[in-house]
């Protein structure tokens, strides 16, 4: 039986360590679909899970690793058959079930969404989890009536993955979208680029329970003061899709934009997201992101010895845009 390579995640007492070992499909998790894992990507979660900064990993040993994409090996299901191109994001892979941080990986066909026509394996990585969950929140908004003649629309955690990705998304659809960022000074023509019409700085907290009405919508992947502040800020039947906690898990707010504005808060989660919805979403992505788009949120290509410490620098909020892992060259 040939190897190949994965990355583990074993605990001894409280420590968790990440080693890349050399593992075969005997190793593998009994579950219906083989697939060859070609590209994976490094999120805001894998960061915490492969530096057990929160307690992403609920089993050990755990391969990371919360996306992948790839072609199938062998199918036990009639769903899907060898040489189809697959893609997986969510059902708490890379968390409870093992992920796509090895060359192989072994998954239940409801999990897996074809590769849509139009989108490359590279590409479909390049988006990932969090471009999908980008696409989830744009759709969200849309499903509330915010359309682009209602006002400008804040992204905030402008420069990370989900909000690089949502200011390509919004900005192809035609709104005016205003980019909440702490990297203003040096990512500022980035985020124009990418199709930011204003830059603002990331917001602070108040006391006030009511602000100017400024946006009549929002996807907020920083939680806690900065959700707070722009519901303050959104305007009367505004929604806003909130998606993250880079910034915090607390909510400090009150109830005041609810019951004198109508605002609405929207809830995003990307894991347990119903098939057809994510059909969807893979879809309209394959036909909004542009090459140009592609080009732009892609800080790079890393390879599984790379992932700890790019894991370490996507925590700090270092990290630009998307970064995907190559599971073919490492
Ligand atoms: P990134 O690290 O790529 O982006 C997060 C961005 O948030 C940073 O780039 C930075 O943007 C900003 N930020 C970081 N720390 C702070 C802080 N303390 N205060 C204010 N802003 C901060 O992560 P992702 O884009 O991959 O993920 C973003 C969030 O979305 C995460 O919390 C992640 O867990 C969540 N998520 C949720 C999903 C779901 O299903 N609901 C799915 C995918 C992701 P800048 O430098 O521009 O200020």
């Amino acid at each position: 039986m040939t190897s190949f390579k994965a990355m583990l995640l074993e605990k001894v007492d409280k420590d968790v360590t990440a080693t890349i070992k050399e593992i075969t499909t005997a190793d593998l998790p009994d579950r219906e679909v083989l697939v060859s894992v070609s590209h994976s990507s490094l999120n805001y979660k894998d960061g915490l899970a492969v530096t057990n900064s929160a307690p992403v990993v609920r089993k050990f040993p755990m391969v990371p690793g919360i996306d992948l994409v790839g072609t199938v090996e062998e199918s036990a299901s009639d769903k899907y058959k060898a040489g189809d191109a697959v893609v997986l994001t969510g059902w708490e892979v890379g968390e409870a079930h093992w992920g796509g941080y090895a060359q192989k990986a072994r998954l239940k066909a409801d999990w897996l969404v074809p590769l849509p026509d139009g989108l490359t394996p590279q590409q479909a990585m390049q988006i990932g989890t969090a471009g999908f969950t980008a696409m989830m929140s744009v759709m969200a908004l849309e499903e509330q009536g915010v359309t682009p003649d209602k006002g400008e629309v804040v992204v905030t955690g402008a420069a990370g993955g989900v909000g690089s990705v949502s200011i390509a998304l919004l900005a192809k659809l035609g709104y005016t979208v205003v980019a909440s960022t702490g990297r203003g000074d040096s990512l500022g023509d980035y985020l124009t680029a990418l199709g930011a019409n204003r830059i603002i700085g990331r917001f602070e907290s108040s006391k006030r329970p009511l602000e100017r009405e400024l946006w009549a919508g929002g996807v907020d992947t920083v939680g806690s003061e900065t959700l707070a502040a722009v519901l303050r800020q959104t305007a009367r039947s505004g929604s806003v899709a909130a998606c993250g906690l880079a910034g915090g898990g607390n909510l400090p707010a009150t109830v005041y934009p609810f019951i004198l504005r109508g605002v609405n808060l929207l809830g995003i989660d990307s894991v347990m997201c119903p098939i057809e919805h994510r059909t969807r979403a893979w879809q309209r992505l394959a036909e909004l992101m542009s090459d140009e788009a592609f080009d732009l949120i892609t800080e790079g290509t890393i390879t599984l010895e790379e992932v700890l410490e790019m894991g370490q620098q996507i925590l700090k909020g270092q990290v630009k845009g998307r970064v995907v892992v190559d599971l073919e060259t490492t």
